[in-house]
């Protein structure tokens, strides 16, 4: 990260920071993957029920093996056969951990699910969420996060899961009915009834897709 974004990344943070605060949900600021990786750390108790949606933002930053490491009890989807028992098990856990596929810069978040199992836990169950989203992911309003959501993050999920959609040809979003397209749930996270429950780590990176 060049000297001048990482100066605009540390500007342009602080006021997604205080649109999230305007929204009953916390933001922070860490200046690399380590400092986001021990700050996520320090939002989390010893002896937690931890979970997670997959995302690949948390894995780049080391959390998922400092909490595998650590005194938590890390519930690893990919480590049960029934997979809906543990998707299950994440509505009752302490803290919920996901990336987001967009967030504006005064603070929506924005995510899209196949299974919805990542949105309907962001949206309620878990008593934390923690998100790890690089700024990368900060666009200027829900519009253009709409769009970066359906046109970057979907595409290259689809890449990484190996589906057969339009967009696994094209690059981009053709709004299919695919009975494979992962783009079946839209949240839009714009206010937190319950103050405390959602926490947003900015990282001075390039985090995920
Ligand atoms: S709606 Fe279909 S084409 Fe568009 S991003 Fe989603 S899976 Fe790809």
């Amino acid at each position: 990260m060049s000297e001048y974004m990482t100066k605009r990344n540390a500007l342009l943070a602080q006021k997604v920071i205080k649109g999230l605060a305007s929204r009953n949900m916390t933001g922070y600021y860490a200046e690399g993957r380590e400092a986001a990786r021990d700050l996520a750390l320090s939002l989390i108790d010893e002896g937690a029920t931890v979970t997670m949606g997959g995302g690949m933002s948390i894995h780049e930053i080391g959390l998922v093996e400092a909490l595998k490491a650590g005194n938590y009890s890390f519930i690893d989807r990919d480590a049960y056969e029934d997979k809906r028992a543990a998707m299950l098990l994440a509505y009752d856990a302490d803290v919920f951990l996901s990336s987001a596929n967009a967030i504006t810069d005064d603070g929506i978040l924005v995510n899209i699910d196949g299974n919805a199992n990542r949105v309907s836990a962001i949206a309620q169950g878990p008593r934390k969420v923690v998100f790890i989203v690089g700024m990368n992911k900060v666009c200027c309003d829900v519009d253009s996060a709409m769009k970066r959501a359906r046109n970057v993050a979907a595409p290259a999920n689809v890449q990484r899961f190996g589906l057969s959609t339009p967009c696994a040809k094209t690059g981009a979003c053709m709004d299919c009915k695919s009975p494979d397209t992962i783009c079946c749930q839209f949240l839009i996270t714009r206010f937190s009834r319950h103050k405390d429950r959602i926490h947003v780590i900015l990282v001075n990176e390039a985090l995920g897709f």
